[in-house]
């Protein structure tokens, strides 16, 4: 029995809906499924109406990115109340500073000598609430300035690149508190890329409840290492393939990259506790 506990949507940044995302779930096999879109739960709403499979498990999630001044942090928070009214409040925030900040990354992009159109990234985004840097990219791809998405990021986009504009973010001990608030258990995304194992500590005591041990870009180094450090602080340990549905970007296909199913419960249980 396995699970996908990273999983995007078009919702956020993946380019397969919620409804193409759990059929194409189901038809891999997999025992639990968590959707976790960037600072949006409009995924979730959306699998509540139209066809419904019959498995995986749906775990509600979601993942915050929160900011240092040379980190990014991501934060995700599983099985959560996606009707909790601060959460929402905050996401809403969030949202509304992601369209600005899309507009001002324009600006800089023109300044920069790579026009592009506004108006074509937020079409490119559709209904997502989270327009992001990938939706830029994708732009800069169709005008043809660069060979691939990677490029894009490592000349432009990457945090303190020269088109990076950062939004709206929540520090890491309030993200972590309003996904407890909501009813959520905290776990810390993909340790390993944020390359200072200080950050990783730090989090830690600001009381994540998990680590994100298995990701598709950990090495086997990395995940020996992540499992050390969640059975020394006594957290739970998750992992997902962070699917996004992107050709090029492993994995293509929902089902490439899984972890034990058994992984799931602790993170069931938590919230009826
Ligand atoms: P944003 O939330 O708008 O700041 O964009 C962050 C998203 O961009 C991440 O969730 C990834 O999906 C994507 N991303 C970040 N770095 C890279 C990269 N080097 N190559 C491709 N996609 C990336
Ligand atoms: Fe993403
Ligand atoms: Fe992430
Ligand atoms: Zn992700």
């Amino acid at each position: 029995m396995t699970a996908d506990l990273h999983v995007h949507t078009t919702a956020s940044d993946g380019l397969f809906t919620p409804h193409e995302v759990m059929a194409q779930a189901e038809a891999a096999g997999l025992t639990y499924i968590a959707i976790t879109d960037h600072d949006t739960f409009d995924g979730l709403w959306a699998l509540q109406d139209g066809p419904q499979v019959r498995t995986p498990v749906l775990i509600p999630g979601i993942e915050f990115s929160t900011d240092l001044p040379c980190h990014e942090v991501h934060i995700l928070g599983y099985n959560i109340d996606i009707t909790h009214p601060e959460i929402n409040r905050q996401i809403k925030l969030i949202a509304s500073d992601r369209l600005e900040r899309a507009e001002r990354m324009v600006h800089k992009l023109d300044g920069l000598g790579y026009p592009i159109s506004y108006h074509r990234v937020l079409e490119l985004a559709g209904d997502t609430a989270a327009v992001g840097r990938p939706h830029i990219a994708a732009v800069l791809l169709e005008k043809g300035y660069f060979a691939n998405i990677g490029q894009v990021f490592d000349c432009l986009l990457e945090k303190n690149k020269p088109a990076y504009v950062p939004h709206y973010k929540l520090t890491r001990g309030d993200t972590i508190s309003l996904i407890l608030a909501a009813g959520g258990v905290p776990v810390l995304a993909h340790p390993g890329l944020i390359g200072d194992e200080s950050v990783i500590t730090e989090t830690i005591r600001l009381g994540i409840q998990g680590i994100e041990v298995y990701h598709p870009r950990h090495s086997s180094e990395q995940v020996r290492s992540y499992e050390f450090l969640a059975a020394s602080h006594g957290l739970l340990t998750t992992g997902g393939s962070d699917f996004h549905g992107i050709p090029g970007r492993f994995p293509e296909r929902l089902g490439q990259f899984t972890v034990p199913a058994a992984l799931t419960l602790p993170l069931l249980r938590s919230v009826h506790e």
